[in-house]
């Protein structure tokens, strides 16, 4: 495994960490078994969030006894200096620690970073925190471009995360610019939200981009780490084959797809955004076409319902047309 040092913290962590979204499709022992089987691999980062349900409390179970092993980040939407201690104790209890090496804010809009910056906001939380010695480093990550190059501009930012890959490369100048400032780049949504399928060939370009500090994806199983550990060790450069492999992802998947933060959550009427476009993206993209169509009809509310209120719109980072989107779904799949 290659080594890294991840910006202003002096941390050192292994080039490719676990993303600990999928955490929440497994169970505590499941996850028990994966941390140990990357214990053994070398790899030592883990990602978390108080957002991703139970990933924080199965992580704590399957840390047991290896903690010592893992540099642990947490993050939480809390922008109020009450709410992020109360979510800094949250994450310690849940992650079973009296240490968390560090702690980010949560996916800030720009208005939100004010609040977290003004008296009474969550920095201050965040700093006391690390005074105390019950955090390590100060992070941030972001959807929007405008967030993330605030964020550079902020002293206590160690760290930066910010979605990067094949398709989305948006914060690519940004991110040199984290290489410039010394503050450690996470990359995050490698495979773009699953939209990606080739993971090998997604980590393969993420790694050969130097500025790029760590990559988190998000496993489950150990097929899955075996291959992204394989992925991120290649350190030959992009073959023809791979390039072309990549214009073609390109081409296949533009710009207006949904990478399923669910960001957009909740929809007035109680449509799955995410997973409407989940199964849209598999009848139209990967001939699974029977399999989509199943899953779409086992959803309670359909695209259809669509009432177009819009709140969802101001909600996703991505600026997606999701009325329009919604409405070809339907369509597609007929209700
Ligand atoms: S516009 Fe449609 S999908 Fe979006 S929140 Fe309103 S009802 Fe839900
Ligand atoms: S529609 Fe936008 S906010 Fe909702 S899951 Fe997709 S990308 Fe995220």
């Amino acid at each position: 495994m290659e080594y890294v040092t991840l910006g202003k913290t002096g941390l050192k962590v292994s080039r490719m960490g676990l993303g600990g979204i999928p955490i929440q499709r497994i169970d505590a022992e499941g996850t028990k078994s994966l941390l140990h089987k990357l214990a053994d691999q070398g790899v030592n980062y883990i990602d978390t969030a108080r957002g991703y349900t139970v990933s924080e409390e199965y992580l704590g179970y399957a840390l047991e006894g290896i903690r010592d092993k893992f540099v642990l980040a947490t993050k939480s939407m809390a922008r109020t200096k009450e709410s992020m201690a109360a979510d800094i104790e949250k994450s310690l209890h849940n992650l079973r620690t009296d240490y968390i090496n560090l702690y980010q804010v949560h996916n800030p809009s720009m208005e939100q970073l004010d609040q977290v910056l003004a008296a009474g906001g969550a920095l201050e939380a965040l700093q006391e925190a690390k005074a105390a010695g019950k955090i390590g480093h100060i992070g941030l990550t972001a959807h929007s471009t405008e967030v993330f190059a605030r964020a550079l501009e902020l002293d206590w930012v160690e760290t930066i995360m910010f979605p990067y890959n094949i398709v989305e490369s948006q914060g690519e100048e940004l991110i040199a610019k984290c290489k410039e400032k010394n503050i450690g780049f996470i990359d995050m949504k490698p495979l773009a939200g699953g939209a990606i399928e080739n993971g090998t060939l997604a980590l393969r370009y993420i790694c050969a981009n130097k500025n790029v500090t760590i990559v988190i994806p998000g496993m489950a199983e150990e097929k899955e780490m075996e291959e992204n550990i394989k992925a991120c060790l290649d350190s030959s450069p992009l073959n023809e084959k791979e390039l072309k492999e990549i214009e073609e992802v390109r081409e296949q998947l533009g710009t207006n797809f949904c990478r399923r933060c669910n960001y957009c959550a909740p929809c007035s009427v109680g449509i799955d955004i995410s997973g409407v476009f989940l199964f849209a993206g598999y009848l139209n993209r990967y001939g699974l076409g029977d399999w989509a169509r199943n899953r779409y009809s086992s959803l309670a509310v359909k695209a259809s319902a669509c009432i177009e209120c819009g709140k969802c719109e101001t909600r996703c980072p991505y600026h997606l047309p999701i009325r329009e989107m919604l409405k070809e779904c339907a369509q597609q799949f007929g209700e």
